[in-house]
């Protein structure tokens, strides 16, 4: 029979409690010291261990090896408390119907005596949903209780407590799994489990879960079913999840920034193509916009990776209080979408609202910089073409500077060398006409040039800025032209590769004729 992972892989001693070592060390000491308190709250989000800890506590108090904080698990005590059939250790679920009638029956067996174990412990989940009633009779026994009786109490929301009840109990909060600890947890588990699964799938698994180790063991769950060869690849959590791709949320916000709106629509409905719901994709966006936020505050979780740190920089102009309010507007435009029928209006008005709010008209940092050294033209002095107010007159208007060395046509070998020599020029042409495109250009190197193309490789890591750049037809456009300006060679045209799909050499004629005359295959290049 499959056993579901969370309950496989639940603690049964403190030694396999996950990531609240502070917490397990305070109540160890407790035991050893026969000290124990009567009630305990334990308060934190869900899925971070509270009831796991809780059974386990009260396994240590029972059992009947006693050994200190480390129950047996073999006694009849700690088997059927793991069961949950013990008779001394009784479970309540303060939100279910019949929570509220074991309260009621809790204030006349409280009174009986263990009928094995040592103590009689009665542990409620959920506490702070008990009702007024049941509160009182849960209050009565806790002023008086008999010495053999323990409460644990559990709850995600310890501000709905009363205080007389919180005063009587002996409190520990239960702190969200850092991102790190959680995924090496649930790397082991897949180990154990005999699963392979890609860093960003766990990632994945990881921000869909909001931290909690139960609802992440519960997705993997489903994941493995849905693996082949026993691996779990990002592809398949995205597709199991029905998740956005950071890379899309990436460009929305570009657009966003870049004010064009037009564009954004288009992407968003071929996303919407794609099958993605709309409420996903307003998580992505304030995910992402959380992300840029905390960098900025030094706060940030994990290191930006290089798509991050393009996409913070777009922002950088961005005030924070104009960014929070952004969030804010998504965050009530995705409630919205709960109550009102219109899923897809309301995120075009979304959208629209926030290229408002985000878009253009602040200065993008670099042109701001620029600007102040005097090197760029005033805002006001540039044009619009296509919308995209990012595009300097410079670049739209004027023509190419007629250079002494123009060469027209197919450029020879020592136009190679050339063009590629001045990759730098032709990237400071670029961020000139825009400071975004070149951001993401830059991360691109120049290959070859052969017969007036310029071929532009991205690594693996930088599939993102390809995309980006790839976006619009307008981004080529500009980068052509600046090509054209600081080389002086016409007609130009770009094209962009990912690493290990460059141009191989049998492209080259002469390495053909010579690879045919001896029949045999290209093994090595050496540089
Ligand atoms: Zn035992």
């Amino acid at each position: 029979m499959y056993l579901v992972l969370a309950r496989k892989y639940r603690p049964k001693n403190f030694e396999e409690v996950w990531g609240q070592g502070p917490i397990i060390d305070v109540l160890k000491k407790a035991i050893k010291e026969e000290r124990t308190a009567h009630a305990y709250l334990f308060s934190g989000p869900r899925g971070t261990g509270k009831t796991s800890v809780a059974r386990v506590f009260a396994k240590a108090l029972n059992c009947e090896k006693n050994s200190i904080g480390k129950p047996c698990d073999k006694c009849e005590i700690c088997r059927n408390i793991a069961a949950g059939s013990s008779m001394d250790v009784l479970e309540i679920d303060a939100a279910s119907n019949r929570g509220i009638d074991e309260i009621r029956s809790l204030r006349e067996n409280v009174n009986l005596t263990p009928s094995s174990a040592r103590f009689k412990i009665y542990i409620i989940d959920e506490v702070h949903m008990l009702t007024e009633p049941a509160w009182n009779a849960l209050l009565k026994t806790l002023e008086e209780p008999p010495d053999y009786v323990k409460f644990f109490l559990a709850t995600t929301a310890p501000e709905k407590i009363p205080s007389t009840i919180l005063s009587r109990c002996q409190r520990f909060n239960f702190k969200p799994f850092e991102q790190g600890e959680l995924i090496k947890r649930l790397k082991e588990i897949c180990k154990k489990e005999g699963f392979t699964i890609e860093d960003e799938a766990l990632k994945a698994v990881y921000d869909f879960s909001g931290a909690s180790m139960r609802d992440a063991l519960s997705v993997l769950d489903q994941l493995f079913v849905n693996a082949e060869d026993n691996n779990v690849t990002y592809h398949g959590v995205k597709e199991f999840l029905g998740l956005v791709e950071e890379k899309s949320v990436g460009e929305i916000l570009m657009l966003v920034r870049e004010k064009d709106v037009k564009q954004l629509l288009v992407l968003f409905h071929s996303l919407l193509a794609e099958g993605k719901d709309p409420a996903v994709i307003m998580e992505g966006i304030i995910k992402r916009f959380k992300g840029i936020i905390l960098e900025r505050m030094s706060v940030g979780e994990t290191t930006p990776s290089e798509e991050d740190k393009t996409l913070y920089g777009l922002f950088e102009g961005v005030e924070t209080e104009v960014l929070l309010s952004a969030v804010s507007l998504v965050i009530e435009y995705k409630n919205r979408l709960r109550v009102e029928n219109i899923p897809v209006v309301l995120s075009e008005i979304l959208l629209i609202k926030l290229a408002q709010i985000l878009g253009g008209d602040t200065a993008l940092p670099q042109k701001t910089a620029e600007r102040k050294e005097g090197k760029v033209q005033p805002k006001s002095k540039q044009v619009a073409k296509d919308g995209d107010i990012f595009v300097s007159e410079r670049t739209v208007k004027e023509k190419p500077a007629e250079r002494e060395d123009v060469v027209e046509g197919k450029a020879s070998l020592k136009n190679e060398e050339e063009v590629l020599a001045q990759w730098k020029n032709i990237l400071s042409e670029v961020k000139k006409a825009k400071a975004t495109l070149e951001a993401a250009v830059r991360e691109g190197s120049p290959v070859s040039f052969k017969n007036n193309t310029l071929v532009i490789s991205f690594g693996s890591k930088y599939e993102f800025h390809k995309s980006l750049v790839e976006g619009k037809q307008s981004n080529i456009k500009i980068i052509e032209g600046a090509i054209t300006k600081i080389t002086g060679v016409k007609d130009v045209n770009v094209s962009l590769v990912s690493e290990g799909e460059q141009e191989s050499p049998m492209d080259n004629g002469d390495v053909k004729k010579i690879v045919d005359f001896f029949g045999g295959e290209i093994i090595n290049v050496e540089e």
